[in-house]
């Protein structure tokens, strides 16, 4: 990371509230580095989770919404797992995505967007994924037409992949679930 990168861009108030809302404690980080050792797309990040932690303290929010670390994260929470502080980088990925899109930055990753969104509209329609109606939302959002056609087929070929969406009971809940967390920001 350049000192450009780690040059405070100004506090950010409202990052730090929501880091706070998500249990984030920021500031407990010593830089110690296991999450970063352990993560398994570091090698594809342009910050490492241990500096996304210290520019999130620092509050420099420019270089964060900008980066496509914060896209390319899986959730998959190993870093979270192995921080001897209980810092919850894999959270405070999940914050800084929202908080991307609130602000209005294109996200550096459009597709990694482009898939996120079309899993959650499939997740409040159905209350659950229509994965066809899902993969189609997503190759006309992200213009990735042809990617994984054939992987497609063989699923498609093997009943994999239903052709009709189904229902479950509790869709009214999963709809409200969703207003609530709109509502709540
Ligand atoms: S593992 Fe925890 S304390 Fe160590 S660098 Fe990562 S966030 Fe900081
Ligand atoms: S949650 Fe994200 S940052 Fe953490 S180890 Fe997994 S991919 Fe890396």
């Amino acid at each position: 990371m350049s000192d450009a990168a780690i040059a405070p861009e100004g506090a950010s108030k409202k990052l730090h509230r929501d880091l706070r809302r998500a249990g984030t404690d920021v500031w407990a980080c010593y830089q110690c580095g296991r999450c970063s050792a352990g993560c398994p797309l570091s090698g594809f990040f342009d910050l490492l989770p241990m500096e996304v932690i210290r520019l999130a303290a620092y509050g420099a929010e420019e270089t964060l919404l900008n980066s496509r670390s914060i896209w390319l994260c899986a959730s998959c929470e190993t870093c979270t797992t192995r921080c001897p502080n209980d810092i919850d980088i894999a959270r405070t990925m999940d914050v800084l995505r929202e908080r991307a899109l609130d602000r209005g930055y294109s996200p550096a990753e459009p597709r990694v967007a482009a898939f996120h969104k079309a899993f959650l509209n499939s997740v409040r329609q159905y209350g659950r994924t229509f994965e066809l109606g899902m993969i189609g939302a997503y190759k006309l959002s992200s213009g990735d037409m042809l990617g994984d056609f054939k992987l497609g087929l063989k699923l498609l070929a093997r009943g994999k992949l239903r052709l009709l969406p189904s229902s479950i009971r509790g869709k009214a809940e999963v709809r409200r679930i969703f207003r609530r967390s709109r509502k709540e920001g």
